[in-house]
């Protein structure tokens, strides 16, 4: 199949010819059908979706090696990713090698042997969303693209304005107008179009479908390059092996959106068990989601294979996708490995936001509040191994989510600056 791509600059021929690294097709998750590399997103027999299928040649020694070598950011992976190999010299906001934490404390205070929290808010702009725009924004510019756009929750607001000013070109960002403050004033600082729109997640994605057939030099990251997007994801895989000394970890608690993270993390870990990098351990995969937003954890609880829409109500806004395209897989992912999916209050979150800060200083947004709580009743409840090695991922930064814990948490006491005032509250 040959394809052509109309930009702003013209019209691109010869898609065969893109340098995608290790990249070979696009092929549909439904039916197996094979497209040419491009800037597809549905599979043209069944509108199933499309992912990124490889052809890995380096040896195992060679490519541990190459990773090794490469530098302190997701592009040391760029063997196993949808982008070309000289990418970590172009200008990008170089996310990754996040900090895995051993959580001692946290364990203990859950009862649990072994635990590890993948950080994720050290990431350029605090999210795990960094990692996903920086490939989509690799692809999109080898595709021909002059515009990164995108249909956001919040984080993906910030990575993609960030990422655009610093490769030099125009974000068009849509967000709903009820979005915390927070994550409007940090998008909209690096510049860029920023269009808040009165509807949820679901009617905006909607929206950008709409202009992204308009649009034809836009990439919206989730949307028409959605297969690339969804590969930075495998990234979290990679580093976890790499920073346990080349293994897999037993359990994964990974919290659910669209559920691309979930199950690009199952994909990773397969990927370097098949290449030899590390041994193909059995693991399990755990999904975490708001109540107010549970659909994928109702669909696993009520044993069905596809997921029925919500009308999204959590403070966990950053997960607040009530039609998530990746459902179904993420289903098969957590039944596979012998997972299960959970669901909190946003009370619970706020628990967890609490106890993840309190315990390992680890200050967490929604997300990671989501994850912690979820890792709790899942030990309560007997589904969690209290004695298998556990990785949670916390996905983003409190700081973007203050408004959460503003009314239960501040100052221990307020004094007059005086010895007399300090004692008599009672503070030693
Ligand atoms: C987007 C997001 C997720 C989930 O991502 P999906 O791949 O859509 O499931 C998790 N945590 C945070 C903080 C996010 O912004
Ligand atoms: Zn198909």
């Amino acid at each position: 199949m040959t394809s052509t791509i109309t930009t702003a600059a013209g019209t691109t021929d010869n898609v065969g010819g893109l340098d995608l690294g290790p990249a070979v097709a696009l092929s549909c998750r439904e039916c197996g059908n094979r497209v040419d590399l491009g800037p597809y997103y549905a599979c043209s027999e069944c509108f199933g979706p499309l992912e990124v299928s490889y052809e890995f040649t380096l040896a195992r020694e060679e490519l541990r090696r190459a990773i090794e070598r490469g530098p302190q950011n997701i592009w040391r992976y760029a063997p196993l990713l949808p982008v070309p190999a000289g990418i970590a010299d172009t200008p990008n906001i170089n996310p990754g090698c996040t900090k895995l934490v051993r959580a001692d404390n946290l364990a203990r205070e859950l009862g649990l042997k072994r635990l590890w929290v993948k950080d994720d808010s050290g990431n350029p702009t605090h999210s795990f969303k960094d990692r996903v725009v920086a490939v989509a924004l690799a692809a999109a510019r080898e595709l021909g693209f002059s515009v990164l756009a995108c249909p956001s929750t919040g984080n993906l607001a910030n990575a993609v304005a960030a990422a655009a000013a610093r490769a030099g070109i125009r974000s068009v960002v849509l967000i709903p107008s009820n979005l915390e403050q927070q994550k409007i004033l940090t998008t909209a600082a690096y510049g860029g179009t920023l269009v808040a729109v009165e509807g949820n997640y679901d009617d905006i994605n909607r929206l950008a479908g709409e202009i992204a057939a308009e649009q034809d030099d836009w990439a919206f990251v989730n949307v028409n390059v959605r297969p690339y997007y969804a590969e930075g994801s495998k990234t979290l895989a990679y580093e976890v092996a790499e920073q346990l000394g080349w293994r897999l970890p037993q359990q994964v608690v990974v919290p659910i959106a669209s559920g691309a993270q979930l199950v690009k993390i199952d994909k990773g870990f397969t990927e370097l068990g098949n290449l030899g990098l590390v041994e193909p351990t059995p693991y399990r995969v755990f999904g975490a989601q708001a109540t107010g937003c549970a659909p994928v954890a109702h669909a696993f609880k009520d044993g069905h294979d596809t997921v029925r829409p919500v009308r999204p109500d959590t403070i966990a806004k950053s997960l607040a996708i009530g039609n998530p395209a990746d459902g179904p897989y993420v289903l098969d992912t957590v039944r596979r490995t012998g997972g299960a999916i959970e669901d909190v209050s946003d009370d619970e979150v706020i628990e967890g936001i609490k106890l993840l800060a309190r315990t390992e200083g680890i200050f967490a947004e929604t997300a990671g509040g989501v994850t912690v709580a979820t890792l709790r009743k899942l030990l309560a409840t007997g589904q969690l191994d209290p004695e298998a090695e556990t990785v949670i991922f916390n996905t983003g930064d409190g700081l973007k989510t203050l408004d959460a814990i503003a009314d239960v948490v501040g100052p221990t006491a307020t004094i007059a600056p005086t010895l007399k005032a300090f004692d008599a509250a009672g503070l030693a």
